[in-house]
């Protein structure tokens, strides 16, 4: 009896771990053709400066076209993407798509800047350096007009590794940006080492800091103390005009989100 129920649950498990490796593997297949077929988009969506409300920049922000047409937000295949190394490939895509793309709108605004999300796979790939590089001279843009966002949490993974390839990036005159800066984990110290420009308040806070004390008062915080470190202060997730007017307030200079505008394709930017 007892070997009969342990049969059974072997057979449980191991339909189930099939299930999931079938699964993996059509969507696997899926994020290769969409590559493979050119059904990856990169949309925009503007950064605003706080006081003047101009346009200052643009974050890129990839979706999967699936085959009828439906658009496929990025957590849902961003992991997987990472798993696969497929991040690799995609990330340079995006990337190049970026950049080119920016070349016009940094003539219609002045230091604009165009902001690329880097995923912890790539920034530990050692041809991230030259893939920058040739998007950069492909794109007609100066270092200074682009902008990588690493989140807290890869910068924490490895803070030597980090710290040192930031630290070539900047000497290539490119902009760092710390994302989703509050969810981490990372101490005082840790930041100060790293030679980032920007910070980005994770949206959690800037939903959640009208109401509740206790997130007011970290966004103070963070607030002040990327102002201590001269670094300039992102909100993202901006979408009431409390939020937009407390965060500039307390000294926000930037601010992102679906108040201003939502990410939208190249051609329809700022939105
Ligand atoms: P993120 O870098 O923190 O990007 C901000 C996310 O917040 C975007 O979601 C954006 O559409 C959303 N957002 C902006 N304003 C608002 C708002 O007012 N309200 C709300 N509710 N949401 C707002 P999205 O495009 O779904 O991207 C999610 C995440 O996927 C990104 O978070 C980033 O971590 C990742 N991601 C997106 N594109 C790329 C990429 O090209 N490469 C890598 N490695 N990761 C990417
Ligand atoms: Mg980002
Ligand atoms: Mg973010
Ligand atoms: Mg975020």
């Amino acid at each position: 009896r007892a070997k009969e129920d342990g049969r059974n649950q072997t057979c449980f498990y191991s339909a189930e771990y099939e299930q999931r490796l079938v699964e993996r593997t059509r969507a696997e297949r899926e994020l290769r053709d969409a590559l493979q077929e050119s059904r990856l988009e990169v949309h925009y969506q503007a950064m605003y400066d706080a006081s003047q409300r101009h346009v200052v920049g643009a974050e890129a922000l990839v979706r999967l076209r699936s085959r009828d047409g439906q658009l496929v937000p990025p957590l849902t295949f961003i992991p997987l993407a990472e798993e696969t190394g497929l991040i690799v490939p995609i990330g340079e895509y995006v990337l190049r798509k970026a950049c080119l793309a920016a070349g016009k709108w940094c003539k219609q605004w002045p230091n604009f800047r165009i902001s690329v999300n880097i995923s912890a796979v790539q920034f530990a790939e050692p041809s991230l350096l030259k893939t920058v590089q040739a998007a950069l001279d492909e794109g007609g843009l100066s270092p200074q007009q682009l902008e990588l966002e690493i989140t807290e949490n890869t910068l924490m993974a490895n803070v030597g590794a980090a710290r040192e390839l930031m630290q070539r990036f900047r000497a290539l005159g490119i902009r760092l940006s710390i994302d989703d800066f509050g969810t981490g984990y990372s101490s005082l110290t840790y930041l100060r080492s790293f030679p980032a420009q920007t910070l980005k308040l994770d949206q959690a806070f800037v939903r959640g800091h009208l109401d509740d004390q206790g997130d007011l008062a970290i966004v103070r915080t963070i607030i002040s103390l990327g102002q201590a470190l001269g670094m300039e202060l992102v909100a993202e997730g901006v979408e009431t005009n409390d939020q937009a007017s407390n965060l500039a307030g307390m000294g926000c200079q930037t601010l992102q989100g679906y108040l201003f505008s939502r990410p939208v394709p190249e051609g329809e930017f700022p939105g």
